[in-house]
C-alpha cells in the first residue's frame, strides 16, 4: 500500500474546480454571478474562441478594496456570509470558492477600484501564486480577465466540445442571467461581435420586458400571467398555454430568489399543473419566479449553487401547480394564435402575403364563466330555445352552427368572423370536464348495463379489484368473477354512452399499474379522468344536426377548459373577418 499524505493545496484547488468548473460556461456563470451580488448595473461579458482563449466579464459594481484583493482569490474567503450563517446569505454567492477554482485552472488578471479609492489596483496570478501587482487606471468596478482556460486540466481540455457548442452553451448561460436579474443590463460579444444587448430596465414589469426581449413575442400572446402567493411564498411570471408546447423542458426556467434552479421535482409540478389538458410527451413553456423566505430554503446543497433543499416539498410544488391551474381556468376559451397562423399560412392563395401582416393575426378570448346547470346532461343535447338564431346579431363567442364538414367539424359564424370546431375534440373535454365536476361534487352518475359483461384481464384482474372502491367512485361498479382471470362490469359512467367497454378496462388498468393504484385526493387521478374521457361515444364521424351542433358550442362557452382536448390539441380555432380579409388581398 501506498502512505497516506495530505494534498497539496494547489492539487485540492485543482480537485475543488472540478466541481465548480465544468466548462467555459461555468466560468462565466460564476463570475457574472459575482458581479451581480455586487450590485452592477451593466455586466459586459467578452468571449474568445468558445472562452477557451479566453473570457472577461466587466462591471460597475461595488468593486473590491485594493487590500483586500489577494483576500478574494483565497479558497474559502468570501465577503458574502455574515455571522457565520447561511440562512441569512442574500446573494448569490456565499462559498468563496468560484476565483480560487477558476485560478487553479487558468491564468486570472483582476482589476478592481472601490468607490472611496483614487486608482484602480490590479494582480496577475497563476494558481494562488501573485507574480504581478499594482496600481493602474480604472473606473469603479472589476474586470477580470481569464485566459488559457483548463490548461491545468488537460483532462477537461479534452472534453470540451466543439466552439460552437461552448458558444452555445455560453450563450444560453446568459440569456439565464440576464433573465434572472432583468433591471441589470447585459452585453456579450463573442470573438468580438457583439452577440446581445439587453438594457436595464427599471419599470416595474422588469421581467416581462426582459423575457419579451430573451424569449420572444410569440411565447407571450401564447401565455398565461402568474402571481399567487401562499404559505409566505410567492410565484410569477408566465406560462404558456397548453397549446403552445415543445418536445423537452428546454422552454422551461426556474428562479428561485433570482437564483438560476434545476430541479426535477419543480418540472414535475409544472407537468402536473398541465396534466389533462396537455399530452404526456408535450411540454409546456414558462419562466417561473419565486420568492421564498430563506429560512424556508437551504441553499447549499451543490457546489454549483443550481439546487436547493426546501422545508416543505409539498407547499413548493401546491404553490406552483395552484398558481398554474388558476391561469388555466381563468383563461377559459383562449386558445394558441399560432395555431391559427400555421392554419393561415397552410392556405394556399394565389399571391403572398406580407408578412408583416400575418403577424398582425390576433384572437379574442373571454373569461366564461361555469354554470353548473349546463353540465347536467351533455348527452342529451338538448336546443336552447331562446336561441338568437339571426347571425349577424349573434353575441355568442362560439357564433351560430352553419354548417357541419365531412362529419368531422363544426363551422359557425360569429359577429366577428368564423369558428371551426373539432367536434370529437370538443366532446371529449366536455365529456372530462362533466366527470370532474360530478366527482368533486361525490359519485359520477353511472349507468347499469342490462347484461353485465365479463372481460377477461389476465394479471390486470387484481389491481383493478383492488381498486374497486376507487372505480365506484368514478361511476364503475366491478365485481370479481369465478377465477381470478375476470371481472364482471355492472355499471359505467352514463356520460360515456354506447362505448367499448373493453377496451376501456385494459386502458385503466394499464393507467392503473402505472400509477401504483388509484389515490383519489391526488392530482394524477386527472390521467384517470383522461382515460375515461377518451372513451366517450366518439362523435368524430358522427353526423349532427344544427341543434347539436349549437348545443355543443354553448356547452363549449360555459365549460372550464374548453378550448383544449384532453390531450392539449385545440378543440377550436377562430378566424376574425380582418384576417380572413388579409388572405383575400382585401385590406
Ligand atoms: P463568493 O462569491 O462565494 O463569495 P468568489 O470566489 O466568487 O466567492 O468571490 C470571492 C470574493 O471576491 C467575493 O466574496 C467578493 O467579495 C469578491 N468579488 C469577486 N468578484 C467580485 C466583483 N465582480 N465585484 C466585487 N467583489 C467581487
Ligand atoms: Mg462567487
Amino acid at each position: 500500500m501506498y502512505k497516506i499524505k495530505l494534498l497539496s493545496s494547489k492539487m485540492i484547488n485543482v480537485i475543488a474546480a472540478g466541481e465548480v468548473i465544468e466548462r467555459p460556461s461555468s466560468i462565466v456563470k460564476e463570475l457574472v454571478e459575482n458581479s451581480i451580488d455586487a450590485g452592477s448595473k451593466k455586466i459586459i461579458v467578452t468571449i474568445r474562441d468558445g472562452g477557451k482563449n479566453a473570457i472577461v466579464i466587466k462591471d460597475n459594481g461595488c468593486g473590491i478594496d485594493n487590500k483586500e484583493i489577494y483576500l478574494a482569490i483565497k479558497r474559502h474567503a468570501t465577503s458574502k456570509l455574515a455571522n457565520d450563517d447561511i440562512s441569512k446569505v442574500a446573494t448569490l454567492g456565499f462559498r468563496g470558492e468560484a476565483l480560487p477554482s477558476i485560478a487553479a485552472i487558468s491564468n486570472i488578471k483582476i482589476i478592481s477600484r472601490t468607490a472611496s479609492e483614487e486608482t484602480a489596483y490590479y494582480i496577475k496570478l497563476e494558481g494562488d501564486n501573485i507574480y504581478e501587482e499594482g496600481i493602474c487606471a480604472g473606473k469603479i468596478g472589476t474586470t477580470i480577465e481569464v485566459s488559457d482556460i483548463f490548461r491545468k486540466a488537460p483532462v477537461r481540455l479534452k472534453f470540451l466540445k466543439s466552439e460552437k457548442s461552448e458558444n452555445m452553451a455560453i450563450t444560453e448561460i446568459m440569456k439565464q442571467l440576464a433573465l434572472s436579474s432583468p433591471s441589470i443590463a447585459f452585453d456579450l460579444y463573442i470573438n468580438n461581435k457583439r452577440k446581445f444587448t439587453w438594457y436595464n430596465n427599471f419599470t416595474l414589469d422588469a421581467s416581462e420586458l426582459r423575457i419579451k426581449q430573451i424569449i420572444g413575442e410569440d411565447f407571450f400572446k401564447n401565455s398565461l400571467k402568474i402571481n399567487f402567493d401562499r404559505h409566505q411564498m410567492k410565484i410569477y411570471g408566465y406560462t404558456s398555454l397548453p397549446t403552445h408546447n415543445k418536445v423537452n423542458w428546454s422552454g422551461v426556467y426556474i428562479f428561485i430568489n433570482n437564483r438560476i434552479i434545476k430541479d426535477k421535482n419543480l418540472l414535475g409540478a409544472i407537468k402536473a399543473s398541465y396534466q389533462g389538458v396537455m399530452a404526456g410527451n408535450r411540454f409546456p413553456l414558462a419562466i417561473l419566479y419565486l420568492i421564498i423566505p430563506n429560512d424556508l430554503l437551504d441553499i447549499n446543497v451543490h457546489p454549483a449553487k443550481t439546487e436547493v433543499r426546501f422545508k416543505n416539498n409539498q407547499n413548493v410544488r401546491s404553490l406552483i401547480i395552484n398558481s398554474i391551474r388558476q391561469a388555466l381556468d381563468l383563461a377559459g376559451l383562449k386558445t394558441s394564435t399560432l395555431i391559427s397562423r400555421s392554419m393561415i399560412n397552410s392556405i394556399n392563395t394565389p399571391y403572398k402575403i406580407n408578412s408583416q401582416r400575418e403577424n398582425n393575426l390576433s384572437l379574442d378570448f373571454k373569461n366564461i364563466k361555469k354554470d353548473d346547470e349546463l353540465f347536467k346532461n351533455i348527452n342529451n343535447l338538448d336546443f336552447d330555445k331562446n336561441q338568437n338564431n339571426d347571425d349577424e346579431g349573434n353575441d355568442n363567442y362560439l357564433g351560430i352552427a352553419k354548417a357541419q364538414v365531412h362529419k368531422t367539424y363544426i363551422l359557425s359564424q360569429t359577429r366577428e368572423g368564423i369558428v371551426i370546431v373539432d367536434q370529437h375534440a370538443a366532446h371529449e373535454r366536455l365529456v372530462l370536464e362533466h366527470i370532474k365536476e360530478e366527482f368533486n361534487k361525490n359519485r359520477v352518475p353511472s349507468q347499469i348495463i342490462l347484461v353485465p359483461e365479463i372481460i377477461t384481464l389476465k394479471e390486470k384482474t387484481k389491481i383493478l379489484l383492488d381498486n374497486k372502491e376507487a372505480l365506484n367512485k368514478l361511476g364503475l361498479v366491478i365485481e370479481s368473477f369465478g377465477n381470478d382471470d375476470s371481472i364482471l362490469v355492472r355499471e359505467v359512467p352514463a356520460i360515456l354512452g354506447n362505448i367499448d367497454l373493453k377496451s376501456l378496462i385494459n386502458d385503466l388498468a394499464d393507467e392503473i399499474i402505472d400509477m401504483g393504484g388509484i389515490d383519489l385526493l391526488s392530482n394524477k387521478i386527472e390521467g384517470i379522468f383522461s382515460t375515461i374521457a377518451c372513451h366517450n361515444s366518439v362523435r368524430a364521424g358522427r353526423r349532427l344536426n344544427t341543434e347539436e351542433m349549437n348545443a355543443i358550442l354553448r356547452k363549449m362557452e360555459n365549460t372550464v377548459n374548453a378550448s383544449q382536448c384532453n390531450h392539449g390539441r385545440p378543440t377550436y380555432i377562430v378566424l376574425n373577418l380582418k384576417d380572413i380579409e388579409k388572405l383575400f388581398g382585401r385590406t
